[in-house]
């Protein structure tokens, strides 16, 4: 997001083509595509099982430190002795669970609703959360939501390319990329030359039916503070006045958690009962710094302030135990720096790169070379010259035609996506020609197969069990997620259908 705001993430997460469709294909997509993801989660080797056991260990163990943490720490309100007591009934479950785990779960079925009329999903986007900042520094709100939540206990997967636009409309439409149309941040339409761009608000670009559109259309209630998408105008969803805004990075994080709040004053016939809220940190920090600098830390606590600005909000309402939150973020984030370039230039030996073919550099590669030069030749030619040995970093690239990139990318089905994409190893970049400037950041966009590109999923609410973890999953699945809670029909897409309910508690 933040085309307004973050001119770098523009240059960083830049991006490639154009509209197809292939909605028609979603069916048949959708039952091997959502299939893949799983089925080589469940064959990692088990050195990998026992490796990631106990790094789980080791990460619970910290989060129910922090767990008891914030029950020492926290000030006393009127709900908190409930609110504490569930904590610490949840805290330890949970290390318990990770231990030996599992399925134990404190609950069976979905809590009854005690306030609300209708069940309502609020969901909150951090950008660039990547899994693990919650370490960085003491998050007990966050880890409030962890303790008697649901979390993916080692992080969210991304769609590729891990770029903001693609993964949060991926996330409210359950299709990938290839499917929902929005290939890149910005990239051109093969067909008529037009340029999408992060500010782009015609219908035409945004394919598939985000969730504020399929809430609207069962005659409910939406209200959007920020998303990618959200000002679109699509079939019954108008972007409303008083339920929508348009994106402007300077609205202060708190006066965007106050108007949520606000919804939760409205007769229940006004009331959304889905809503989203979006906040640009930490990716913001993450480009200009790398992860690893103590701004990402100090932008991790803020989120936090803001979750706790949240909670309080909720339950002075009486309803923080009836939202069901969902907090993501989009994708991670991974430190570069300027040695670790590759530059088109240096493969002219083999073949000549003009910039005018390039449709984003870093890190996804996207490649449109005009019509009467073939793409396999191009493709022949540019692997030839970076396996040379003489193309500094050169085995850090490897280029594709989209239709042979691996198919767990999902990234091939729509004219948009160019005829060459490069993968580019974590934390490398490309470059069109070599420049003086030296400087280190933060990247992301690569591979969603790379560890540093997962991000968060936490649902906390009546319908997540307490203290539960599950494995990591894709951020389609989300879209199935949100429709099951909020008992409606959702449209087509990518997730698998039984998803939700591995995930959430079952009806009483
Ligand atoms: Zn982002």
């Amino acid at each position: 997001m933040g085309s307004d705001k973050q001119p770098t993430n523009l240059d960083q997460e830049e991006d490639p083509p154009n509209p197809s469709t292939a909605l028609l294909s979603f069916d048949t997509d959708s039952a091997d595509e959502s299939t893949k993801p799983k089925a080589s989660a469940a064959q990692r080797p088990a050195a990998t099982v026992v490796l990631v056991s106990l790094i789980l260990v080791t990460c619970v163990a910290v989060s129910a430190a922090g767990a008891f943490a914030f029950l020492f720490f926290s000030r006393p309100s009127p709900s908190a002795p409930a609110a504490s007591s569930a904590a610490a009934a949840a805290a330890a479950p949970a290390a318990s669970k990770a231990s030996s785990s599992d399925s134990d779960s404190i609950e069976t079925t979905a809590r009854p609703l005690k306030k609300l009329q209708k069940p309502v999903v609020l969901l909150i986007s951090s950008d660039g959360f990547r899994f693990g900042y919650q370490f960085k520094t003491a998050t007990p709100n966050i880890g409030r939501l962890i303790a008697n939540g649901t979390e993916a206990e080692a992080g969210l997967i991304p769609v590729f390319p891990t770029l903001t636009f693609p993964n949060h409309y991926s996330i409210v439409t359950g299709l990938y990329p290839a499917f929902h149309g929005i290939i890149n941040n910005h990239f051109v339409d093969p067909h008529n030359g037009d340029t999408f761009t992060m500010g782009s608000h015609d219908p035409k670009w945004w394919l598939g039916e985000p969730l504020w559109e399929t809430v609207v259309n069962h005659g409910l209630k939406a209200a959007t503070y920020f998303w990618p998408g959200s000002e679109v105008n699509k079939g019954s969803w108008t972007c409303p006045e008083g339920y929508c805004r348009f994106y402007n990075g300077s609205v202060p994080f708190e006066e965007r958690v106050d108007t949520v709040l606000k919804y939760f004053d409205m007769p229940s016939s006004e009331m959304p009962v889905f809503m989203t809220l979006y906040f640009e940190d930490p990716d913001h920090q993450g480009h200009q710094v790398g992860p690893d600098d103590p701004q990402i830390t100090e932008a991790v606590a803020n989120i936090d302030r803001m979750i706790g600005r949240l909670i309080e909000g909720l339950e002075k309402r009486g309803v923080f135990e009836d939202v069901n939150i969902i907090m993501v973020g989009d994708h991670g984030m991974v430190g570069t720096c300027d040695k670790k370039l590759i530059f088109l230039d240096d493969l002219k030996s083999w073949i000549d790169i003009p910039a005018n073919w390039v449709q984003s550099h870093s890190p996804l590669l996207a490649i449109r070379p005009p019509s009467g030069v073939s793409p396999a030749d191009v493709v022949q030619k540019m692997n030839e010259g970076l396996r040379s040995g003489k193309v500094m970093n050169g085995q850090y690239l490897k280029v594709y035609l989209k239709e042979d990139l691996p198919s767990r990318l999902h990234y091939v089905a729509s004219d948009r996506i160019p005829p060459i994409i490069g993968l580019i190893d974590e934390g490398f970049k490309v470059e069109q020609k070599r420049t003086k400037h030296q400087e280190c950041g933060g990247a992301h966009g690569y591979d969603n197969d790379i560890f540093s590109m997962r991000t968060i999923f936490i649902g906390h609410g009546p319908e997540f069990a307490r203290g539960q973890k599950v494995p990591s999953f894709e951020n389609v699945q989300i879209y199935n997620v949100v429709t099951s809670i909020l008992k409606i029909q959702g449209a087509a897409n990518n997730g698998t259908a039984s998803f939700a309910s591995s995930i959430l508690l079952p009806s009483p």
